[in-house]
């Protein structure tokens, strides 16, 4: 999508601290970090969000939990991490392009605010 802020960021239009890349998703520093580590993972489809997902494109999303599991190995997160998906205004989602937020380096709270 051209005015897609995620999919510029795929296509290296915007700069982006990349961490990894395969033929199906792209991982990227968060600009904003919200725990000492703080890292997105995205389809390189333009999916623009949780409430997109459906049987035909639902395949990228365990790829992206493998690769999750992958990068968190790599990175030594041995004290855990959280996998989040924002959905939506509630949700508190701000990009309309499907993206998985991976947090580590210090305890979450639980619930979320
Ligand atoms: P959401 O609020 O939609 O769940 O998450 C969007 C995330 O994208 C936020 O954590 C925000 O900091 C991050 N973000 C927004 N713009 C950029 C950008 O230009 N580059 C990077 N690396 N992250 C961004
Ligand atoms: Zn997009």
């Amino acid at each position: 999508m051209s005015d897609c802020l995620f999919c510029k960021i795929i296509a290296g239009e915007i700069p982006s601290k990349k961490l990894y890349e395969d033929e199906l998703c792209y991982a990227f520093y968060d600009i904003d970090p919200q725990a000492p580590t703080h890292f997105l993972v995205v389809p390189k489809e333009h999916i623009s969000g949780p409430s997109a997902v459906t049987e035909e494109n639902a395949a990228v999303v365990g790829h992206i939990y493998a690769v999750i599991a992958k990068l968190a190995s790599e990175l030594k997160l041995e004290n855990g991490y959280r996998v989040v998906a924002n959905c939506g205004a509630d949700g508190g989602q701000t990009v309309g392009h499907l993206h998985f937020h991976v947090l580590a380096g210090r305890s979450l709270a639980w619930p979320p605010g």
